[in-house]
C-alpha cells in the first residue's frame, strides 16, 4: 500500500461500514503557524472530521516567482507542529511528486489510496476561496473533494467577488466560521528578519527549529 502519512494510511479500512472524514490542509507552510493549526482544528471539530493531513506544497504554482524555503525544512516544521495532536499528520506526497504542485493531482492520489467510505474535504482559508475557482481543473477538484472555506468573523465578500463565485455555480463551497487569528507566514518571516520573537504565534518547537537552522534570516522571500 502506498504511503500517504504515518498515522492515517489505514483510514476507512478497519471500519468499512462507517463514513470516515479526512480533512486536507494544503499550503506552503513557510513556516507553519498557529493560524494554520487553529483553522484545521476548528474545521475538524465543526465537521466531525476523523483526521486532518497537512500537505506542504512542493513548488506552489502561484508562488513560483517567490523563493520558497527548501521543502525538507517546511516538512519538518509541519511534522513538529502536528506531532502533539493525535488528529493531525503530515504528508510529503506533494513534495515527493516533484514538479509543479497541482491540488487536483494530490486529490486524485488521495482518492486512489483511500476506500470509498473515506470522504475528502479540502480546507482553505477565506482568502483562498476566490482564487481556488481559477485553479487548474477546479471542477475536478470540486468533484473529488468537498471544499470547506474557513472564514473569520467579520469577513465579507465584495459584490464583485460574489459575482465571480456565482459564475462558477457548479462549485459548491461550505463556509464555516473560525476564530480570527490574523497571522501569516509572511508576517512571521518579517518578524524574524527584524529580530522579533515568534512566541505565541508559532509552536515553540517550530520557532526552536527555525532558530537552530537559522531560517528566514535573509530577505529571500519577497
Ligand atoms: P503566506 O503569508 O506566505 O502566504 P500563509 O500564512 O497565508 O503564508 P499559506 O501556506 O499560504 O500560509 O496558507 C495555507 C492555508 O492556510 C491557506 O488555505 C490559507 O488560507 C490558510 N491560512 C493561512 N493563514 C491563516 C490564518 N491566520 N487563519 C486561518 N487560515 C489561514
Ligand atoms: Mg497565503
Amino acid at each position: 500500500m502506498a504511503r500517504i502519512c504515518g498515522r492515517f494510511d489505514r483510514l476507512g479500512l478497519d471500519d468499512p461500514g462507517r463514513t470516515c472524514r479526512l480533512g486536507i490542509m494544503g499550503g506552503t507552510f513557510d513556516p507553519i503557524h498557529i493560524g494554520h493549526l487553529a483553522c484545521a482544528e476548528q474545521v475538524r471539530e465543526n465537521f466531525g472530521l476523523d483526521a486532518v493531513v497537512f500537505i506542504p506544497a512542493g513548488v506552489p504554482v502561484y508562488k513560483k516567482h517567490l523563493e520558497v524555503t527548501p521543502a525538507h525544512h517546511r516538512l519538518e516544521m509541519c511534522r513538529l507542529a502536528c506531532e502533539s495532536n493525535p488528529f493531525f499528520d503530515v504528508s510529503s506526497l506533494e513534495i515527493d511528486r516533484g514538479g509543479d504542485t497541482y491540488t487536483v493531482d494530490t486529490l486524485r492520489e488521495l482518492r486512489a489510496h483511500y476506500p470509498d467510505n473515506v470522504e475528502l474535504s479540502f480546507i482553505t482559508g477565506a482568502d483562498a476561496v476566490l482564487s481556488i475557482i481559477k485553479w487548474h481543473e477546479s471542477s475536478e477538484i470540486a468533484r473529488l473533494a468537498r471544499l470547506i472555506a474557513a472564514t473569520r468573523p467579520g469577513y465579507v465578500l465584495s459584490d464583485g467577488q460574489k459575482a465571480d463565485l456565482r459564475l462558477h455555480a457548479d462549485f459548491s463551497i461550505t463556509y464555516t466560521e473560525i476564530t480570527a487569528l490574523a497571522i501569516s507566514s509572511s508576517d512571521l518571516r518579517l518578524r524574524i528578519r527584524e529580530g522579533k520573537s515568534l512566541r505565541y504565534l508559532a509552536m515553540q518547537c517550530v520557532s526552536d527549529y527555525i532558530g537552530r537552522e537559522g531560517l528566514y534570516q535573509e530577505a529571500a522571500h519577497e
